[in-house]
């Protein structure tokens, strides 16, 4: 039996490792570097890199990466060996300092969304000491930003780390307000759950669509879908039990901190979930994890799907991200205190939150926009695509009885030189937490449940970062140039509470009445891609951005372009798909089902001159009407894609997309649909949805 303990973390150059293979000068220099972000001098670069080279290799490296995160949300690396001449026919490894600070990946192929075309053509990648290096299939990992060498953000992680930064230093201004000089940081907290689905391999392989798109494009019904509820954390079959363990250990020893597995509610969904780390390392483990995820699936045989939703009629998956901040003293700043100080404290970083959230819903819809991501938000078992705030009863009283500057229903004491009142302890795990909700607090902290699975947790936490730290930094300038500052505190919890409380909604989100509701109160109903991606370059996100030094206008203009442009790609992949199936498995497939019905009918005429064809006539006469219905469908969108105008602006076409080849595409499946529910299972073309979703 393995120590697991001991096995945590075992390819991680971590804390201890570094404390154990550093000088004790080097080691507290780094040390540093990581929890203060005071810049690294190229001597220590040198013997650090000599360190985790040699650690690497008895790990079993033979070459090191500089692994990033370009803008379109996977990670990529370029792998170098630590070989170098000796000069006598024979190799010696080598890794310097340099090498280990600064990389020049041959990067032109990444989309820069038009960035680099206007500036230099390289970029390089930069150590980011933050977030451990890591020994993988005989490589030594090292997490790195990328940028152009005129300084622009190439990748997810440099703006990720900047909203670190920038929360940190007004998170810091308000605790200084309250009193606490001994918080020598603030950092955002992020627990990523991950939901995916697990299905055979050889049955995956026989269907294009899921090799092709990830997700099936056609597919009627099963019989036994999710109806009966009976998946969820129901007991978890060997060869998915199998599969989990595995996958815990390829995480934990990669230090990635999996804690929590499960069903989920569609059959062959499940989820994983870890404990909470920073923002940054979160962000990273959390690619790690996908990509681990679908390499353990292979060795099992298995195929694990990540794309929001792989199936119709069943729930889609998505990635819930719990969200909080923490001091370096380990105090949750979400956490409601006991005291009625404290509270004033917690209330007002709550404020920040509700403010931010209101004022920039569009940021947040815009930063988990995607076609797949489409295709569940909105669809009642997802988040809806309205951003709102869940608080429950117990809060939203109590922050309606300080708005209106009254007592809360007894329960709870006036403070009277505060005139804050102390809050009752929240039941962190209160049942009748509100699933519908696309943001919820859950007691001490709040969950975004609008991520799809697929998508890089790192925009999301961006925006959120941004936007809560802009609010601080408002809500600091009121406070520190105060003369009375309970007075003044008060006001601005009430004020805030007053302004903002229409983004909180307590109710059944899934339910059409929330809608009406929702657009009356004035909020956003961005239902698509196309929507909500134009809102990342409105003027207030912009100014926004550039107040704080996130992105510039042309970076944020570049994730702009690519998103859109990536949303169209993923459209035009997949109708190029339907066809092919259309054409070349479905149609056919039909056709040969209807040549058999009709010989059927007739050697029945041969032999028995006067009995009854109905059924054959029937379903010959369906099936004909349907694939010609289907073919003409299939010939407009061949047309439709073969026509798409050469707009400049990706957001054109993005909206041409939306317009013209979606509900196209719908209609096709639909009947195709049909279709398959009334041919003859032995000669469909591919695996039923019944054949895939419960494969395993
Ligand atoms: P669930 O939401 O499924 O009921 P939990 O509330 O226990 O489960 O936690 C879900 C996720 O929230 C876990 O990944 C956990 O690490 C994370 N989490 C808990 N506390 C915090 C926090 N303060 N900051 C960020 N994430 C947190
Ligand atoms: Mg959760």
């Amino acid at each position: 039996m393995t120590n697991i303990a001991e096995e945590f973390g075992s390819f991680v150059f971590n804390e201890s490792v570094m404390k154990e293979r550093l000088p004790k000068n080097v080691y507290l220099k780094l040390r540093q570097t990581i929890y203060e972000g005071t810049p690294l001098d190229i001597e220590i670069g040198d013997v650090v890199a000599n360190a985790m080279k040699d650690w690497a290799i008895e790990k079993g490296a033979t070459h090191f990466t500089h692994w990033f995160q370009p803008m379109i949300g996977v990670t990529a690396e370029k792998h170098d060996s630590f070989i170098s001449k000796n000069g006598h026919g024979k190799v010696i490894m080598e890794f310097s300092g340099k090498e280990l600070i600064k990389g020049e990946p041959d990067a032109s192929s990444f989309p820069s969304g038009g960035l680099r075309a206007t500036f230099e053509a390289r970029g390089y990648t930069a150590w980011d000491p933050t977030s451990y290096a890591f020994v993988k299939d005989n490589a030594l990992y090292i997490p790195t930003a990328f940028c152009s060498y005129s300084g622009e953000l190439l990748d997810k992680k440099t703006p990720l780390l900047k909203s670190m930064e920038l929360i940190n230093i007004h998170a810091l201004r308000i605790l200084r307000l309250f009193g606490n000089y001994s918080v020598k940081r603030v950092f955002p907290t992020v627990g990523a759950e991950q939901e995916y689905f697990l299905i055979d391999k050889e049955i995956s392989d026989k269907r294009e669509d899921l090799t092709f798109c990830g997700r099936t494009l056609f597919g009627a019904k099963p019989p036994k879908g999710q109806d009966m509820e009976d998946h969820y954390f129901g007991s978890i079959k060997p060869r998915v039990s199998a599969y989990m363990k595995d996958l815990d250990r390829e995480l934990w020893k990669l230090g990635v901190l999996a804690k929590t597995k499960h069903n989920e509610v569609a059959p062959a969904q499940h989820e994983l979930a870890p404990l909470f780390t920073t923002a940054n390392i979160a962000t990273d483990n959390n690619q790690l994890t996908m990509e681990i995820m679908k390499t353990v699936a292979q060795r099992h045989g298995l195929c694990c799907l990540l794309h929001e939703k792989p199936f119709e009629g069943v729930n889609g998956s998505g990635k819930h991200n719990n969200w909080s901040l923490s001091t370096d003293t380990g105090v949750n700043l979400l956490e409601p205190g006991n005291s009625p100080f404290e509270n004033a404290q917690f209330l007002l970083f709550l404020c920040a939150v509700l403010k931010g959230v209101d004022e920039y819903q569009d940021l947040l819809r815009a930063s988990v926009a995607s076609a797949g991501n489409d295709q569940r938000l909105g669809s009642s078992e997802a988040p809806p695509a309205i951003i709102s705030i869940y608080l429950g009863n117990e809060l939203t009283d109590i922050l309606s009885a300080i708005e209106n500057g009254i007592k809360y229903g007894g329960k709870t004491q006036a403070n009277l030189e505060i005139g804050v009142h102390t809050l009752p302890k929240f039941q962190k795990d209160n049942t009748d937490r509100n699933r519908t909700s696309p943001f919820a607090f859950t007691g001490n902290k709040f969950e975004f449940r609008m991520i799809g699975s697929n998508l890089s947790i790192a925009c999301p936490n961006i925006m959120l970062n941004t936007i809560v730290a802009e609010e601080l930094s408002q809500f600091a300038d009121t406070l520190e140039n105060c003369t009375n500052f309970n007075d003044t505190l008060n006001k601005l919890i009430a004020k805030t509470i007053k302004e903002h409380k229409r983004i909180i909604f307590n109710g059944n989100n899934y339910s059409p009445e929330w809608v009406k509701e929702a657009e009356k109160r004035g909020l956003y109903n961005l239902k698509t891609s196309s929507d909500a991606l134009p809102h990342l370059i409105s003027q207030k996100n912009l100014d926004l951005f550039k107040k704080h030094h996130i992105y510039t206008n042309a970076e944020i203009k570049s994730r702009h372009d690519i998103l859109l442009q990536n949303y169209c790609r993923v459209l035009y992949i997949e109708s190029k798909v339907m066809l092919d199936m259309s054409k070349k498995q479905i149609i056919p497939a039909v056709t040969k089902y209807i040549k058999n019905l009709s010989e059927t009918a007739i050697s029945k005429k041969q032999i028995f001159s006067n009995i009854d064809c109905s059924l054959e006539t029937k379903l010959v006469t369906l099936l004909s009407r349907l694939s010609s219905q289907l073919y003409d469908k299939v010939i407009l969108l061949e047309d439709t894609i073969s026509k798409i105008p050469d707009y400049p602006d990706p957001s054109e076409r993005s909206i041409f997309y939306r317009d013209n080849i979606i509900q196209v595409m719908k209609e096709i499946r639909d009947i195709a649909d049909k279709i398959e529910e009334n041919t003859d299972k032995e000669i469909w073309p591919y695996p039923t949805y019944s054949d895939i979703l419960y494969s395993v």
